[in-house]
């Protein structure tokens, strides 16, 4: 079985699906060759010798990769160019978001593709090793905080120095999934004060052993919906929050937002009058951007600054931290293509394996339907 690595094609997609280190294992468990584009790691920093030391078949363009592989190992979904390469029985691994992408779904179905989604591996205990909507949202909260501070005139830290004394900043971050812990222990370690809001009550706990201070409105409504996701909130417990957010507004220096739900936008929670509150010099991060934005002011991809305040909107945050966001995503998706190794020359497609089902979207010629996500925890 060959596996193949494109150099990705998305504009200023700086990651790479496979690193020397994964190369070198997906060798040494038994796949007969690893094709790698020549440049395909260059942007985060994994150069062409250490793929052709680690055992890679280094190919001049993408189109000897997409002809050379049974399975093409990539970050973001394929693009229309490169379904074009794709070749019957083939299969692909990567980003997909099936439900934002029906038209790039019918079109692997139409080339008999099998393909699986990297967004779509359920989130239970067993496949933490493959969940790379983690993984890259780990290094989004990281990442969010640096360029938080970086747009900042400040520091994070508070000091006593003997030009004067210095205030903690102060950062609210709003949404406690994966992205706003990060974010929060990030803060954190830079010396900021930090706090946390979440609308599902087992965020208190995390946000709390972090050393932020979990805010709260009077309201009880869990927010926890299937499979540990956030649910969509009242109209009466948005608007609690949203009073609570433009007390916060007036004090804080910086405000990270995250919140998230699954299939829907994202909710505004962020209005034009609460930024018009802020200090001078404040900065909003709206990681979910991507989403629609949590902040009214937003423009996804830009950093805009309105009323002297910065409002970073950016959609690549993972890819703004190229070596660890490759890494990590790089072991997700060995460790996937392990679970799943082959088996005489064959992959081992087993529908009746949890993980497996709810990855998969099309096999050859069938879009198969999503599968249904777990039960709450
Ligand atoms: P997400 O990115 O979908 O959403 C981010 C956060 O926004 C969530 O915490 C959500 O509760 C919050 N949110 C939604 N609406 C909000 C609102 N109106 N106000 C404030 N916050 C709001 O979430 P995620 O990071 O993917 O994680 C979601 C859940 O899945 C968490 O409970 C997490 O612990 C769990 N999880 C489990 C596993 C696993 O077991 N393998 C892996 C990852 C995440």
């Amino acid at each position: 079985l060959t596996v193949g690595v494109p150099r990705e094609t998305y504009p200023n997609e700086r990651r790479v699906a496979l690193t020397p280190q994964n190369v070198a294992l997906l060798l040494k468990k038994g796949f007969d060759k690893v094709l790698v584009e020549k440049g395909a790691g260059t942007e985060a920093d994994f150069l062409d010798s250490a793929y052709a030391t680690a055992g890679a078949t280094l190919v001049d363009d993408a189109s000897a990769v997409w002809n050379g592989a049974d399975v093409v190992l990539k970050v973001r979904g394929p693009s229309g160019a490169e379904v074009d390469k794709a070749k019957e029985g083939q299969t692909i691994i990567s980003f997909l978001q099936p439900a934002q992408n029906k038209d790039l779904v019918e079109r692997l179905a139409a080339r008999k593709v099998t393909s699986f989604a990297m967004d779509l591996i359920p989130r239970i205990s067993r496949a933490q090793v493959f969940d790379a909507l983690s993984s890259m949202a780990n290094i989004a909260g990281y990442k969010a905080v640096l360029e938080a501070s970086n747009n900042f005139g400040r520091f994070l830290t508070g000091q006593v120095t003997a030009a004067g004394k210095i205030p903690p900043c102060k950062v609210l971050v709003i949404g406690a999934g994966v992205a706003g812990l990060s974010a929060i222990a990030t803060a954190r370690r830079l010396g900021a004060i930090v706090r946390g809001f979440d609308t599902r009550p087992a965020a208190r706990e995390q946000v709390q052993s972090l050393g932020a201070e979990f805010i709260e409105v009077d309201i009880h409504e869990d927010g926890s919906g299937a499979g540990g996701y956030a649910k969509e909130m009242s109209k009466e417990f948005i608007e609690a929050e949203m009073k609570l957010f433009t007390e916060q507004a007036r004090e804080v220096d910086i405000i990270i937002t995250t919140a998230l739900i699954p299939g829907k936008p994202a909710p505004k929670l962020i209005t034009k009058a609460m930024i018009e509150i802020m200090k001078p010099g404040s900065v909003v991060v709206d990681l979910a951007a991507e989403a629609g934005g949590n902040c009214e002011k937003t423009v996804p991809g830009q950093l805009i600054t309105y009323k002297d305040v910065k409002i970073i909107g950016y959609t690549d945050f993972p890819s703004r931290l190229p070596t660890q966001s490759s890494t990590l995503y790089s072991n997700n998706i060995t460790k996937f293509l392990l679970s799943m190794a082959p088996k005489e020359k064959e992959f081992g497609i087993d529908l009746t394996d949890e993980v497996v089902r709810g990855a998969i979207v099309t096999k050859q010629g069938d879009i198969l339907p999503p599968a249904p996500r777990p039960a709450p925890p």
